[in-house]
């Protein structure tokens, strides 16, 4: 019996080439396919028009290429651009396009909901609903550089929507390989920011990968007891072993790791707080970025005063820390960093609901 179409898009050219070859043809016709799918966005087989009638009938007969179903797309005052994506199971991510010139910048989700549980983060709220495959991870790069006309132009990539990247490993690998091909987008890595909350292990398999991504930490907190309260995963992995990670993280020249530290009002935004995370990061080539709260019902904690975030940079500026102030995009259509939740598809109840009742 036959089986369910193959997804042409959720295959890295090799596995493209093994495939056309399955079906009698060349292999070097999976480059144009290829093409076809990444360059011109392109889903229908009949549009191919420089394959034979003959394979572009095979084709259809025994693959499929995916496009996930936008079925809500906001945009932002400030020009941040969100879409709710369903995925074939109907399960729904979010992915967000941030307009800053001259970096266009994708926020891409890696698993529908996470595991990870931070106290200040609305996904976290869902735990783990399942991981994203490459094919998933990519398909939402590919929608939004065809609805937004982007498929010959230049843009980031940072995997920050729903999930932790590291926690869905070899999908989010070979989704970076599928977006660097020089057939398809050819993006190249430093174009690509992966954060992660600190899943020691997998920070240093990253860091014997041949496409390497920057890399940004989510830190939030300058002492072990403040971390442990707002990241669950500070229990497995301390701070400690966090930043030792870093430290042998191997970096380019003239690249900083990206330590993200979200500001809550009297949790960890206080001036000694801020010394404190200048001592933390003095062994890593660090920059820093502040992400004051985008306060949301739900989530336990307020934004810190202006006077406060300043103060705090300033602390981190005047000891020599390269330090940016995230400007929050997107926050009147709940598009902002932490923000990202689909309603009625949670999983179990997540660490974070069990933290938020104890704090
Ligand atoms: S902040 Fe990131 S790692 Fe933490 S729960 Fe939210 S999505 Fe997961």
């Amino acid at each position: 019996m036959q089986g369910p179409p193959t997804d042409l898009a959720g295959l890295e050219l090799g596995e493209l080439e093994s495939f056309v070859e399955s079906l009698g043809h060349k292999r070097f016709r999976a480059k144009q396919i290829y093409r076809w799918v990444w360059k011109r966005g392109v889903t229908d087989f009949a549009q191919m028009t420089d394959l034979s009638q003959e394979l572009r009938a095979a084709l259809a007969g025994a693959a499929t290429v995916s496009l996930s179903d936008v079925i809500k797309h906001d945009v932002s005052e400030d020009g941040t651009q969100k879409f709710v994506l369903r995925m074939s199971d109907g399960k729904q991510i979010e992915s967000v396009f941030i307009p800053d010139t001259p970096a266009q910048t994708f926020c891409v989700s890696t698993q529908v909901g996470c595991a990870m549980g931070c106290a200040f983060c609305l996904t976290g709220k869902m735990g783990l609903v399942r991981n994203l495959s490459a094919g998933e991870i990519t398909a939402q790069v590919r929608l939004l550089a065809r609805s937004l006309d982007l498929l010959d132009k230049s843009f980031n990539i940072v995997l920050m929507g729903m999930g932790e990247p590291l926690h869905n490993y070899e999908a989010t690998m070979k989704a970076l390989r599928m977006l660097n091909d020089k057939e398809g987008l050819g993006l190249h890595p430093k174009r690509v920011t992966l954060s992660t909350v600190g899943l020691v292990p997998m920070m240093d398999k990253l860091a014997g990968e041949a496409l390497m991504p920057n890399l940004a930490v989510s830190l939030h907190a300058s002492t072990e007891e403040t971390r442990g309260a707002i990241v669950p995963l500070n229990k497995k992995y301390s701070m400690r072993d966090v930043i030792e990670a870093c430290e042998r993280f191997p970096l380019a020249k003239r690249r900083r790791i990206m330590f993200e530290y979200v500001l809550l009002a009297g949790v960890n935004d206080s001036p000694q707080d801020a010394r404190k995370l200048v001592k933390v990061l003095s062994g890593v080539k660090a920059k820093v970025n502040l992400l004051p709260l985008n306060a949301a019902p739900g989530i336990p904690f307020e934004r810190p005063s202006d006077e406060a975030i300043n103060a705090f940079a300033k602390i981190l500026a005047d000891r020599g820390l390269n330090v940016s102030v995230r400007k929050s995009r997107g926050r009147d259509i709940r598009a902002a960093c932490g923000q990202l939740i689909v309603e009625g598809q949670g999983g179990r109840k997540s660490a974070a609901q069990k933290l938020a009742a104890e704090l």
